[in-house]
């Protein structure tokens, strides 16, 4: 009886460790992705920056390459970094947990957005007040 019951408790926190374990092999399979991007980015604004310098005309064009290649860069880095801030806070134990109200985020927008930070309700406000409300979080 007594190992029943101990085992019925064991299987309520894996269930909560596996649905970890799962939202994290999401954010990790994310992170790869986006890293191989940041690379292949970098890679091609090396490219641009390399060839194409015998006129003006190319040399114009390499720095309209290189510069999409840099902000795309941008962007993936900052994929990156919210997958690794999503990371920490699976580390820390407060992943899945709205950073405004506290509340646990609903599973399926973890699901549709592994890297949430607010639930749908405050996300919905954020959003509102962008531009007018912006506090400086990090
Ligand atoms: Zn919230």
């Amino acid at each position: 009886m007594r190992v029943r019951r101990l085992m019925e408790m064991e299987k309520v926190v894996r269930m909560d460790q596996e649905k970890l374990n799962h939202f994290r092999s999401i954010l990790l399979n994310e992170l790869k992705r986006h890293t191989q991007n940041v690379a292949d980015e970098q890679a091609t604004a090396q490219d641009g920056a390399d060839d194409g310098v015998k006129d003006s005309v190319d040399m114009s064009l390499a720095d309209v390459n290189k510069e999409i290649a840099f902000r795309l860069g941008e962007r993936e880095s900052k994929m990156v970094a919210e997958i690794d801030q999503a990371l920490l806070r699976m580390d820390e134990g407060t992943y899945g947990v709205c950073e405004r109200c506290g509340k646990q985020i609903d599973e399926r927008r973890l699901e549709a957005v592994p890297t949430a930070r607010y639930d749908a309700v405050c996300q919905a406000i954020i959003e509102k007040n962008e531009g007018f409300e912006d506090p400086p979080t990090l």
